[in-house]
């Protein structure tokens, strides 16, 4: 059999698989070009029989793409306006000529399409970065530094490790007293340890937006405001929430914000820091002039131009995000729900980003179901408790006590139907199979071990709380 362009001697077909023995480069199929000295190998693609040759066909599967909180697909349109960047627009935008003139007007283009998404009152609010992670450390940094005499900071137990990780490195270099706020089972924050840990020491307050592997949406207009009755600055991670959910930051006493390129279809290595007027801040990179003295170092001019590019259209998709994405999910979620015994949503099922899903299931490897759907061409991506004994436990989960593996799908505006209905379609079989296959590793959770947060029958969550 000849399959693209290499040959292929055909083993054995079963419903969508084919078993082939490779010799060569076998190209056409769902992996691209293969080469494998005459290995068993089994590849993904629907099998069809020429009604002329009579010859068996692979066509490719087109890959299932919902791991969208780990990073989007670029859209077109964002590549398309940043091209120019890279060729007839090459100029600095420092630069005193035509050139860099011209690009300067782009970067100030670019900081009002931002500024209209988040709803800022100012453009000289917005401050490009490298990306989520400098902004956040931008953010925690000049707080400290702009309030010596208050030397603690307030945080939660499930944040990014961009925040996480800087407070456990300032404990330990600078002696800041660090308060990380617990969350309950359904991933929400314990209020009461909030209020306690507010006092006028604390020198900033950095609280997610919405969590990147529950979806869990925290009240962060409220923790704002909470924060300021004890003079605290109030900073939060909004990489997953800005462009899926509406924002006006005008009407809120959130001080600064942090956003992501690549987590909203635009590119990798760009993002911003929101640093709302009169907040005393300062940077982390010296050097130039460039970004009102707020961040030095020559601009990613073809990055910021996408990232504008990617915020005026996430504001035009934001309708489409809420209801036709949303529902996506929820038939995604129900579907698992109803065919698969022993699963439950993890997180707050009400407050939640309207493009995740996480869901629990009982008597499963950690790791087992992405990496089963991986083969069959459906990305996803995984997460475990350290109560499971996975290897690399999710600190989410664990502040959550939730004993079971969890797979996270997020979805985006690229996905349709097709693409839930083949994941409800292989995704009963996977369960089953790993279920039924016992594992001699620490990642399997077996049902006498399972103490709390075991999925209720009748209920969506894994808690009664
Ligand atoms: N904060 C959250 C909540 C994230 O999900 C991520 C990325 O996964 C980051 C921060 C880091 O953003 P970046 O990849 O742009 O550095």
């Amino acid at each position: 059999m000849r399959a693209g362009g290499g040959d292929c001697e055909l083993v054995h077909v079963e419903a969508d698989r084919v078993y082939v023995k490779l010799s060569g480069v076998c190209a056409g199929c769902q992996f691209g070009p293969i080469i494998i000295n005459g290995m068993r190998q089994r590849l993904n693609g629907a099998v069809s029989r020429s009604r002329h040759s009579g010859k068996l066909r692979i066509a490719p599967m087109k890959p299932v793409y919902l791991d969208n909180n780990a990073t989007t697909r670029v859209d077109p349109e964002v590549v398309q306006a940043m091209l120019p960047f890279f060729t007839d627009k090459f100029g600095n935008p420092s630069s005193a000529h035509a050139l860099g003139a011209s690009v300067s007007a782009a970067v100030r283009k670019a900081r009002r399409q931002l500024q209209a998404l988040i709803g800022a009152e100012f453009d000289d609010e917005i401050t490009f970065t490298s990306g989520g992670t400098e902004s956040d450390n931008a953010a925690l940094l000049s707080a400290l530094e702009a309030a010596p005499n208050r030397t603690e900071i307030v945080t939660s137990a499930v944040e990014h490790p961009a925040v996480l990780t800087l407070c456990a490195h300032l404990e330990k270099t600078r002696r800041v007293k660090v308060h990380r706020i617990p969350v309950d089972c359904r991933g929400r924050l314990d209020l009461d340890a909030y209020m306690a840990a507010l006092t006028p020491q604390v020198a900033i307050v950095s609280i997610m937006w919405a969590n990147n592997e529950t979806g869990v949406i925290f009240p962060v207009a409220r923790l704002a405001e909470l924060a300021k009755e004890v003079g605290a600055l109030f900073h939060t991670d909004a990489v997953q929430a800005v462009g899926k959910l509406p924002m006006d930051l005008k009407s809120t006493a959130i001080d600064m914000l942090s956003l992501s390129g690549h987590k909203l279809h635009g590119p990798k290595g760009i993002g911003a820091l929101f640093v709302k007027r009169g907040v005393n801040f300062h940077s982390l990179i010296k050097g130039g002039h460039q970004e009102h003295n707020r961040r030095a170092g020559t601009e990613n001019t073809p990055g910021i131009v996408g990232l504008g590019t990617a915020a005026e259209l996430a504001l035009k998709f934001m309708d489409d995000e809420t209801t036709r994405v949303k529902s996506l999910r929820d038939r995604l979620e129900d579907g698992i729900l109803q065919r698969i015994p022993s699963t439950c949503v993890t997180g707050d099922p009400l407050q939640r980003l309207p493009n995740t899903a996480n869901i629990s299931f009982e008597h499963v490897e950690s790791d087992g179901i992405p990496l089963l759907l991986s083969r069959m061409g459906i990305a996803c991506s995984s997460g475990s408790a350290c109560t499971s004994g996975s290897l690399d436990p999710s600190h989410v989960l664990s502040a959550m006590k939730t004993p079971h593996a969890a797979v996270r799908f997020s979805l985006a505006r690229d996905n349709g139907e097709e693409d839930v209905d083949r994941v409800l379609e292989v995704m009963p079989g996977i369960v089953e199979k790993l279920r039924d296959f016992p594992s001699s590793g620490p990642g399997r959770q077996s049902a006498e071990g399972v103490q709390s947060g075991t999925c209720l029958s009748g209920s969506r969550t894994g808690c009664r709380s």
